[in-house]
């Protein structure tokens, strides 16, 4: 038997860069900003309720293997819990509360009535069969069962997860309270109640708040020099409608390594590619091989990180040549690199704006199951990019009225929703 101990899973993190950390830096600049009461902060600092849970799975080799879950709730001051499921090997407790924090900010940016969560799983997803992917994901689920529900908590995938472990999630739910929850998830496949455009959400919302960049500086989307890191759930569907909008997508990589082509590359030919390559888009005919690290400092227009956090550190920040950055991912850029692009007058698109299109269909289809009435796709889109672009004019008349940055007007704005929203609620008893 394989025991893998349930904590400290700490030592998985780089120990210069600590995303709790992180996250908490960004919330004291906002109250900061806010001149935020000094016991509002304390609050807000602290997730409400952290649960880890032990995962005991039976391998197809019969072997017993012990897995630490956790489900980390931030705050659920504006409405129901709602964030990701990440299965990766780097997860630990401290990322998860990070994410979890962002997602308080996220949707209070976007002024959706959802409060912020975030749950995960250290474990390699390629290192298990789909059968025992299915076993974790139940028990999983089952170990949360009292923690979620449609008015409490509403899990999504993240990284390492996607429609089908939600349906997996959504079955075990329902099983065990009796009847049929489709709005214990979302994210779910069509069948279960999913929501069209769910799939090309993150990605659709992140090209909507490029453009709007871009239309700010009296540009189009036509032409531009785009390279993306990451080609999954996220930088795949931005890298196709970014390319249907007729920019040109220069670089792309994934785990395994990178791929650059001066002429930019045929997104639906590479995701053909990458389906039937392990989702590895490396060895795609017609480009030149790249490197992770020397793919974030091509000279291009706009840099798109779409995998992890932590990409774009003081180490490789002076060699960024990317003009605007969209942090499609969660915190890829951290805080000293954010200060240095600031100062050169690189556009930062803060992730809780840039990958707020995947929540914000999350929520319309949320929406759509508790009053059974399912929209086409044309009007999840129209409903997103409303949103979207609403909040993207907030940040940018924040930021000039505040002379502050994006990140820290998008940051005031969220954080300021909830206190605010804390203020009048009052604290029980
Ligand atoms: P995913 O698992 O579908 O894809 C991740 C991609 O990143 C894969 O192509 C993987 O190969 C690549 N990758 C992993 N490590 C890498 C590395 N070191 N260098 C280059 N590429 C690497 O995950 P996703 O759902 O697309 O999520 C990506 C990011 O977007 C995460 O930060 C996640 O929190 C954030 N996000 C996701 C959603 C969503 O709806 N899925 C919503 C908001 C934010």
């Amino acid at each position: 038997m394989v025991a893998t101990p349930l904590l400290p899973l700490e030592a998985a993190t780089p120990a210069h860069i600590c995303p709790f950390d992180q996250a908490c830096s960004y919330l004291e600049a906002a109250a900061k900003e806010l001149k935020l009461d000094q016991g509002l902060l304390e609050i807000l600092s602290h997730p409400r309720k952290v649960v880890t849970v032990s995962i005991p799975v039976k391998l197809d080799n019969g072997e017993i293997r012990v897995l630490a879950g956790h489900r980390v709730q931030h705050s659920d001051i504006l409405g129901p819990y709602k964030g990701g499921i990440r299965y990766h090997p780097a997860v630990t407790l401290r990322e998860v509360s990070a994410l979890a924090m962002l997602m308080t900010w996220k949707c209070a940016l976007l002024g959706i009535p959802y409060g912020g969560a975030k749950g995960g799983i250290a474990l390699d997803p390629k290192q298990y069969s789909v059968r025992e992917l299915e076993r974790i994901t139940r028990r999983y689920t089952s170990e949360l069962i009292k923690d979620i529900g449609p008015s409490v908590d509403i899990p999504a995938p993240d990284v390492g997860t996607s429609a089908r472990e939600m349906a997996w999630m959504m079955d075990t739910y329902s099983v065990n309270v009796g009847h049929a929850v489709p709005g214990v998830v979302t994210g779910k496949p069509l069948s279960v109640g999913g929501s069209r455009g769910r799939e090309m959400a993150t990605g659709r919302g992140t090209m909507i708040i490029v453009r709007e960049a871009l239309a700010d500086q009296g540009k189009t989307l036509a032409g531009v020099r785009v390279v993306i890191q990451g080609f999954g759930n996220v930088g795949g569907a931005a890298a196709e409608l970014l390319h249907e909008a007729g920019a040109k997508i220069i670089a792309v990589s994934t785990s395994t390594g990178g791929i650059y082509s001066e002429q930019g590359l045929d997104i639906a030919a590479l995701k053909a590619y990458a389906t039937a390559n392990h989702k590895s888009v490396v060895g795609f005919p017609q480009a030149l091989p790249i490197s992770n690290a020397d793919l974030l400092t091509l000279p291009c227009d706009v840099l798109i990180p779409s995998a992890l956090e932590n990409q774009i550190t003081k180490e490789n920040v002076s060699q960024v040549q990317a003009k605007i950055i969209a942090e499609a991912a969660n915190g890829p850029v951290t805080l000293e690199a954010n200060q240095a692009l600031e100062a050169r007058g690189v556009i930062v698109l803060p992730d809780i704006l840039a990958n707020a299109g995947g929540v914000v269909v999350s929520y319309l289809e949320w929406v759509q199951g508790l009053s059974y009435l399912f929209w086409d796709e044309e009007r999840v889109n129209r409903e997103m990019e409303h949103l979207m672009v609403h909040a993207y004019r907030q940040v940018i008349q924040h930021s000039k009225t505040r002379q502050i940055s994006l990140r820290l007007a998008a940051y005031t704005l969220g954080v300021g929703r909830v206190a605010q929203a804390l203020n009048d609620r009052g604290l029980y008893p």
